[in-house]
């Protein structure tokens, strides 16, 4: 039986469970929380004073309410510049009892410091590989897949540089990529080329946030090159109303796709990227309490089973796909 690194050391594929594959316990800026951590981050208190110990109580909370629905692990794919702490991801887990996996990487649509600027690809994989095979952060507990990301800026030369880093230390190490992707830029062609011209097996690739596309033929050309799809921001409504994001999902089951999909919501328990009233425009006016972690319970998986999803359709989303894409081997 393969296993899988979580933030407790390793387990068993089996004992996976129920699986979110796309959730965060916390997400920030890691210069601007050092820097400047009077801006504080919403869903604590947008104006200031906001203390680690006020978002590690956020992300239990939020932790708790998924275990509460059955979730048995989190998936969560915060790496460098969205405020990866596995010290925290550790501590919520042994409060909560859900299971954590965490990764490496770098999440940038462009940006990299000078430090990496100076570096190739190769010496970039050679930091992911630590984390992956020694610890990350000074701890013992590994990555156990690799994150990158490409948005509107497309896919320029730091965000190819990082790509070929993961590309380079997937292959090293066998653990699969999340390749955060942008429908409305097209980038994930592109993301998938670079891929393969590493030779990285795209069973090993999970292209994210493919449900923000309106298009399930567009979902269904990239499952087709061999990839899996992310429909994972539910709630985020400025992107794709929910809607449309649950016609999407009922088109791919019914094309037979079930078992090329994961459901999750991009969620963060707490968040610095903007100011209070943005995130209300994007959790679509004012619901700011849909997007959040629950949404796959409450609302998603309702309105799938509404739609004809089977139960054994939404067990291979949940159960079997999150083990199969980790280990990449099926359960
Ligand atoms: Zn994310």
């Amino acid at each position: 039986m393969p296993s899988v690194e979580t933030v407790a050391g390793p387990i068993e594929a089996s004992e996976l469970g129920e699986t979110l594959i796309h959730e965060h316990l916390m997400s920030r800026d890691e210069a601007v929380l050092v820097q400047f951590p009077q801006m504080g981050t919403v869903r604590e208190d947008p104006i200031g004073g906001v203390t680690s110990e006020a978002a590690e109580d956020v992300a239990a909370e939020f932790m708790a309410a998924a275990a509460e629905r059955g979730v048995k692990t989190v998936v969560e794919p915060s790496c460098m510049f969205l405020g990866r702490d596995v010290r925290l991801m550790k501590r919520v887990s042994e409060k909560t009892g859900i299971q954590i996996v965490a990764c490496t990487g770098i999440y940038t649509y462009d940006h990299l410091p000078i430090a990496l600027v100076s570096r190739d690809a190769d010496q970039i994989a050679e930091l992911f590989v630590h984390d992956i095979e020694q610890g990350i952060q000074g701890t013992e507990i590994k990555a156990a897949f690799l994150k990158c990301a490409a948005d509107e800026p497309g896919v320029n030369e730091n965000v190819e540089k990082v790509h070929r880093a993961v590309a380079r230390a997937s292959l090293r190490t066998g653990v699969p990529i999340m390749a955060h992707s942008r429908p409305a830029s097209d980038t994930a062609p592109r993301q998938i080329e670079i891929f393969a011209e590493e030779g990285v097996d795209l069973e090993k690739v999970q292209i994210a946030h493919c449900g923000d596309s309106p298009d399930a033929d567009y979902v269904e050309s990239l499952i087709e090159k061999g990839v899996w799809a992310g429909l994972d921001r539910y709630g985020i409504e400025m992107y794709q109303p929910f809607d449309q994001r649950i016609a999407v999902h009922l088109a791919l089951l019914e094309r037979g796709y079930g078992d090329r999909i994961f459901v999750s919501a991009d969620s963060c328990a707490t968040l610095d990227w903007f100011p209070a009233e943005t995130v209300e425009q994007l959790a679509g006016g004012g619901a700011v309490s849909d997007w959040t972690i629950k949404i796959v319970h409450d609302k998603v998986l309702p309105a799938l089973r509404e739609g004809g999803m089977t139960e054994e359709q939404e067990h291979t989303m949940l159960y079997k796909n999150p083990a199969r894409w980790l280990t990449g081997e099926p359960l």
